[in-house]
């Protein structure tokens, strides 16, 4: 059985899903794009590192472990580089739409929100299943050339088997069990983007000023990390910089998934001419008047 705050959530994402969500292709396609990224580095030996044959390669070159351990380490700066950067401006928007870890975690609700009948349950978990195997291989095929499941040895065969059943293992458990626990408080990564977030112009924005939202407390029951997003936009919380600009203090731990403001559109769609209050958008808005700093406008993306 679901805890009651993820059973919430599933009841949200259920009634989203009869709404017809806008952003569900968009991240299949965004996290396909991740998976693709990751298959292809390895695949074309931009960087491989092979413990089992001894053939490493780095940008399409033979060479040694010690090299293209050097080019492993580069490429992981490079990405940090990019993400720190991303993540000035987006926040934690990698992680609700690039990050096939965070994809994981909504791989069991999936099967609970689309999984109505028998046959399209078991859909679901074949299409769970063929995801994360495909995730495993593409992190396995950065350290072991595939060919070892062909040419290698019996111990050598069974030892990757052996890791990619493990890997299998703890990848079904974070799917249905760990779910967002892990992205809510033990991801490195995501702890680290909290202190390096906190001011991103990009987010959710709350508007208060309209008076349409109607207090249905929807987009707090759907957090994934236990947020609400209403208060992003508290007075409180406003701050102007030395550009004379308002801001609103986003919080730091939010995904930037959208589910808050799928199930506030979801909310509002029946009812013809009132924009819903959440919205994914700028934060930030120069003011035309020095002061006081007044409700900013958001802008959607
Ligand atoms: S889902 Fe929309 S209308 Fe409902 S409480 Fe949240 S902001 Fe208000
Ligand atoms: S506040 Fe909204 S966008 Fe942020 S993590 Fe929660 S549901 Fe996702």
């Amino acid at each position: 059985m679901l805890p009651l705050r993820d059973a919430d959530r599933v009841k949200v994402l259920s009634a989203v899903d009869r709404t017809g969500p806008r952003y569900r292709l968009r991240r299949i396609a965004s996290i396909t794009g991740s998976l693709a990224l990751l298959v292809a580095v390895p695949a074309l030996h931009l960087v491989r590192i092979d413990v089992w044959g001894g053939e490493h390669w780095l940008l399409g070159e033979r060479v040694s472990f010690i090299t293209a351990l050097k080019g492993f380490m580069v490429a992981m700066g490079c990405l940090y580089g990019i993400t720190f950067l991303t993540n000035m401006i987006f926040g934690r928007f990698f992680c609700g739409w690039g990050c096939p870890v965070g994809h994981v975690s909504r791989l069991g609700e999936e099967v609970s929100v689309r999984g109505k009948t028998r046959g399209k349950r078991v859909v679901q978990h074949v299409l769970g299943a063929l995801f994360v195997a495909s995730f495993l291989a593409a992190i396995m095929s950065w350290w072991v050339d595939p060919r070892v499941l062909i040419d290698g040895s019996a111990a050598a065969r069974w030892s990757t088997v052996g890791a990619f059943l493990a890997l299998s293992a703890g990848g079904f458990c974070h799917a249905f069990f760990w779910q967002f626990t892990f992205c809510r408080s033990a991801c490195p990564v995501g702890i680290y983007y909290r202190f390096v977030t906190s001011r991103a112009p990009v987010g959710i924005a709350f508007d208060k000023a309209s008076g349409n939202c109607v207090n249905c407390r929807s987009c707090e029951k759907v957090c994934p990390v236990d947020l609400d997003p209403k208060t992003f936009g508290d007075a409180t919380a406003f701050d102007v910089d030395a550009q004379n600009r308002v801001s609103r203090n986003n919080d730091a731990e939010c995904l930037r998934c959208g589910d808050c403001v799928e199930a506030c559109r979801m909310i509002f769609a029946k009812k013809k001419g009132i924009l819903p209050p959440l919205r994914l958008g700028r934060i930030f808005r120069r003011e035309r008047k020095a002061s006081p700093p007044q409700q900013p406008t958001a802008m959607d993306v």
